[in-house]
Formats: C-alpha cells, structure tokens, sequence
C-alpha cells in the first residue's frame, strides 16, 4: 500500500494545481452563489474519496451520486473507455453507441443539445424519452480523452450554458478521481499477481486460501488442495534454454487457469509449482479435475519436449482435502506436498490423492 499511496501523492501533486486553476476560470463563468457552494460540496464529497483504497465500480457510484445532487430529476451516466468500461446511470439504462464516444474522442468539448430532433444522429436518445442532454468530456494524463459524463433529461427541462459550464467544471475532479482509482486498481493487481505467469502471487494465495478455509469451517464444507509441479524441468531448461522454460511455464498456467472455474483459485507457489485451491470441492472431483489438466498438458506440443527424459514435458499432482488431511493452510499444503512427492515417486505424470 506505501507503492499506492507514493503514486497517488504524486500524481495529486502534479494535478492539483492544473485543478485549482481551471476551477477558478469555470467559477468566473458561473457566478452564483448557489451554485458555487453545491458545487464547492460536491467537490469536497469527491476529494473524500480521493486515494481511498476502493474499487473503481465503487468511485464511480459516488461520484454519479454527487452528479445526481445537482441533476435530482435528470439521469447521469459516468463511463470510462479503453481498458475500464464502466457506467453507472441512475434513472433509465442508456447505452451511449460507440459513434457517441468517438465523437467526444476525437472533438473533446462539452456538448449541450436541447432540440433532439433536430439531430437525428442523437435520434437513439429520442427513441428512449429523452428530450435534451449535456455531455463532457473526462480528460486523463496529457489531456486525452478518457471516458465521458452525461446528464439526460426526459422532462421538459433544457439545459443551459451554466448547466454545461457547471457540468464541465465537475468533469476535472471527477477526471482526477477516477484515473487515480483505476491507478491503484492497476497497482494492487500488479501487487497480487506474479508478474510472469499473470497467476496469483503465492503472498496473495495464502492470505485468499486462509478466507477460503474460514468460511469453509464456517459452512462445514469441504476444500481440496492440489499442489502440481513441472516433470524434469531443470532437464527442459538445461536442453532448451531458461527463455522457452518460461514459455512453458507461462502455458502452463493459463492452461490451469483456463481449466478451474470462477470459485477455484491458482497461484504460482514457487518457481515450477503451482498451488490450486477448490472450494467446495472433495478430493475425487478435485482428482478428475488436475488428471484433466495433466492429461491435457501431456498432449500440448512444447517447444523441444522431445528431449525429455520420457519424450514428453508432463506434470505431476498431490491432493489434500480439508478437514480430513489438515485443519490449515500449513497442514494441507504439506499433506498435498507429500502425495506430489509421492507422485514423482511412481514415475511422475500422475496424480496421487492423500
Ligand atoms: P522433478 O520432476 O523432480 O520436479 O524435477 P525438476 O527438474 O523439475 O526439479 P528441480 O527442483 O530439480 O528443478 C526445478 C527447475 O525449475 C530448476 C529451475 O531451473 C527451474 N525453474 C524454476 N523457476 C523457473 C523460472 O522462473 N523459469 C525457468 N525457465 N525455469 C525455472
Ligand atoms: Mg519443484
Ligand atoms: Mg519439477
């Protein structure tokens, strides 16, 4: 969380006093009282968010909450583009056409339209009630455009410039807001996840596993633990190089990962090992699920497997089971290890069940 918070500190240093003075331009242009303290509110609603360690789905909320405090009978949409895709609307579901978002991408100003049908390139918006609108554009890092705010009326309300002027200048905080959300989003995933192999780290996988297993006592169901480890890896490195090991490991991982469902979680344990935990799960399903994934890995084509002590790269597991193997993460872990090693025993490529 230090990583978070040095970032988020800079990147408020940086913007702030961009902020302060674009604040201050709209402010000349609004010049009312009222206003001025609702916006001033709900400028200190947001900054209460700012750099808390909550979702972007969650800032989002908040943030078309304090919209909504100026726009009551109006619905507000906040989305964002690129690699989040976000809305969050209160009122009327609207989905704004791709068309929409290039157009504000690539002319970036704040648009208020009250004769809808008058444009019949809005004529979607017409189709769902809606008689006037205002957008804005949320600008990112080096001004692009990074997503846009709306507010859509279907009553007989028009918008005016002070609306747009007043819509613009909540666009800024919201801006700032939402990039330092997604920021820490993106560091606390980068923080969790093995930068190789994009599993979870095995830091993370014992702070998940220990939830897993407290619920699990909780509901008196059972987990199973299966630990799995790479067949005669340092041979593959030693014929084929460290750069197509890494290969191998990275498919590997996504083979699991493609093989579990939502609830299962991996994670790379150590450097050819991975650990996956199935809640709710006994050991025979567990079992057929990792002879599966072995079975499946056995008939991918590696890179240079050939030389392999058996011709082929394979994998080999150990089950556990909780509560009959272990009553924790340190037990089952070392109950699963030692059916591995029992595994490697036989003759590798094969799961052993405790
Ligand atoms: P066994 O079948 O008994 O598991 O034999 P093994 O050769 O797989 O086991 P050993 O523990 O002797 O060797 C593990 C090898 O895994 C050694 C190391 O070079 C390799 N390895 C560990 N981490 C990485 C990695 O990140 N990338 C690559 N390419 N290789 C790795
Ligand atoms: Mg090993
Ligand atoms: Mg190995």
């Amino acid at each position: 969380m230090l990583v978070v918070g040095l970032v988020s500190n800079i990147i408020f240093r940086d913007r702030v006093s961009s902020l302060t003075k674009e604040i201050e331009r709209q402010r000349l242009l609004l010049n009312d009282y009222a206003m001025e303290s609702a916006l001033f509110l709900a400028i200190v609603d947001m900054m209460e968010i700012f750099g808390k360690d909550i979702s972007v789905e969650e800032t989002l909320e908040r943030v078309t909450h304090s919209i909504s405090n100026f726009f009551k009978n109006e619905i507000v949409l906040v989305q964002l583009f690129g690699q989040h895709f976000f809305q969050d609307i209160r009122g009327e579901n609207i989905q704004l056409p791709q068309e929409t978002f290039e157009e504000i991408a690539t002319r970036p100003y704040p648009i208020l339209i009250n004769n809808l049908n008058s444009f019949p390139k809005y004529k979607f918006l017409e189709e769902k009630g809606i008689s006037s609108f205002i957008l804005a554009p949320l600008k990112g890092k080096k001004e692009e455009v990074s997503g846009v705010i709306g507010v859509f009326s279907r009553g007989s309300k028009t918008f005016s410039q002070r609306d747009l002027s007043l819509l613009r200048m909540i666009s800024i905080p919201i801006s700032l807001i939402l990039e330092n959300a997604e920021l820490i989003e993106e560091t606390r995933i980068l923080s969790i996840t093995d930068s190789l192999t994009h599993l979870y780290n095995r830091r993370h996988f014992q702070q998940y596993f220990e939830k897993i297993l407290q619920r699990a006592r909780e509901k008196n169901t059972p987990v199973s633990v299966a630990m799995c480890d790479i067949d005669n890896f340092k041979y593959y490195n030693d014929k084929n190089g460290h750069l197509a090991g890494d290969k191998v490991l990275k498919d590997i991982a996504r083979l699991i990962h493609q093989s579990i469902k939502g609830s299962d979680i991996a994670a790379r344990y150590g450097g050819e090992e991975f650990i996956i935990v199935f809640p709710e799960t006994d050991k025979e399903t567990a079992y057929k699920i990792c002879d599966t994934i072995r079975k499946r890995i056995e008939e991918v084509n590696f890179q240079g497997e050939e030389f392999q002590p058996e011709g082929d790269l394979t994998i080999s597991f150990g089950i556990s089971q909780f509560p009959g193997d272990g009553q924790n993460c340190e037990e089952l872990i070392r109950k699963a290890d030692t059916a591995l090693y029992e595994a490697k025993k036989q003759g590798r490529n094969r799961v052993v069940v405790a």
